[in-house]
């Protein structure tokens, strides 16, 4: 079988901006296989031809998504008890912040879509918001979120929103962060989410930006994840929410012009549900290819710096455990020679990972590493300080390390 058969199982994406099929493609991504079945073992990174759109090309339909955030879910932050990071503490304070001044009243009714354990609504109801609700896809954090702030979280997804919201409409906000990069079927989430906003309705939304991947250090190709399939830049996410039907009122680009903080570059809109449809010419987008193109070729100078360090231990036949089996080490398995390499067993915090076979080796708890002696490889960049102190630390062990980066100040 030819090496890119898979990708022929999965019919072509048209552009959801301008309805083209004709795509330029940039990168091919490529994943190993985890003993359940993963989401995807690759895709197409592509361009729109007409009008500029960044998007993941030949990937499974929007119910594989759908199962994959309801039983795999890694936003539950088991390991901090439905906790967030203190980083995430900040940028939802200050996402409340951008968004109140927008608000009728205090009396809005708003919807966080993907709200995970709630930490965003209950920075609105700090500020006297109290009609808030969330939607989520994973029960446990719908119970994480009514336990740790009293906060009303739905179960269920973007596919089934407009049953599982039928009772709670019409909606004055609608809040979309970090979750359009996530979605397959654009449009009909889209038209959903229309159907739930009463006229002149808000929706914010926050997506990575594809325009600034490059100036952010993280593992090579990292930004095209097994989650990631959507590449937005400013003009884009206008482009495809003028098609929709939103008028933009606000649109920033963090850090380029950073008043809020955060680790990873991303675009901050917000949109009013418009009575009329206009007819429009999409803005043609020249940002997200020369954005995506930057940061393939950085990804690739960094990629033959780790391989020299993987091709090492395939020849020194050390014993070794992985840490991490997300797409770093999902990526590295299928294109470089870390499958060679003298692996034991991998390991991972997701319990919903724990128990499962990758390239037929067992992935255990980190608790499991106690009495190992093999060194541990962390594959990981933007974690590897954590997972260090956390092997360190939490854990206790003396395992020699290994590491793929410098530790980044
Ligand atoms: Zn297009």
């Amino acid at each position: 079988m030819s090496e890119t058969l898979f990708y022929q199982r999965y019919a072509k994406r048209a552009c959801v901006i301008c309805g083209s099929e004709a795509s330029i493609l940039l990168f091919r991504q490529t994943f190993s296989e985890m003993s359940s079945g993963s989401l995807l073992k690759g895709y197409d990174v592509v361009v729109c031809a007409s009008c500029g759109f960044g998007f993941a090309d030949h990937i499974p339909d929007q119910a594989n998504f759908d199962a994959h955030y309801r039983d795999m879910s890694k936003y539950e932050y088991q390991d901090q008890g439905g906790q967030e990071t203190e980083y995430d503490l900040i940028r939802f304070q200050a996402m409340s912040e951008a968004i109140s001044p927008f608000l009728p009243s205090s009396n809005a009714h708003l919807l966080d879509i993907g709200c995970a354990t709630g930490r965003l609504l209950a920075s609105f109801k700090e500020k006297g918001y109290n009609n808030v609700i969330g939607l989520d896809p994973s029960p446990v954090c719908a119970r994480a979120a009514q336990r740790l702030y009293g906060i009303r979280v739905l179960t269920g997804s973007l596919s089934n929103i407009t049953e599982v919201m039928a009772a709670e409409l019409p909606l004055d906000c609608v809040i979309l962060s970090g979750v359009l990069e996530h979605i397959r079927d654009v449009e009909q989430a889209l038209l959903r989410i229309r159907g739930l906003l009463a006229e002149g309705g808000l929706l914010f939304i926050e997506v990575p930006d594809a325009t600034d991947f490059a100036r952010w250090p993280d593992a090579p190709f990292q930004q095209f994840s097994t989650e990631h399939i959507n590449f937005f830049s400013a003009i884009s996410l206008k482009n495809l929410m003028t098609h929709y039907g939103f008028f933009q009122m606000l649109s920033q680009q963090f850090p380029r012009n950073q008043t809020v903080s955060t680790v990873m570059p991303v675009v901050v809109a917000i949109f009013r549900k418009e009575k009329k449809w206009r007819s429009f010419i999409p803005e043609r987008d020249n940002e997200t290819q020369r954005g995506l193109l930057d940061y393939i070729r950085e990804s690739q100078a960094v990629d033959d710096r780790i391989h020299q360090a993987i091709n090492a231990l395939a020849e020194n036949g050390q014993s070794i455990i992985v840490w991490g089996v997300g797409t770093h080490t999902l990526r590295l398995l299928a294109t470089s020679r870390l499958p060679e390499a003298n692996i034991r067993a991998f390991v991972d915090s997701n319990p919903h990972y724990q128990g499962l076979q990758l390239n037929g080796l067992p992935i255990i708890a980190p608790a499991d590493l106690q009495h190992r002696t093999e060194a541990i490889l962390i594959s990981s960049r933007a974690f590897q300080i954590a997972i260090e102190r956390q092997i360190r630390e939490e854990l206790g062990l003396a395992n020699e390390i290994i590491k793929l980066y410098d530790d980044q100040v």
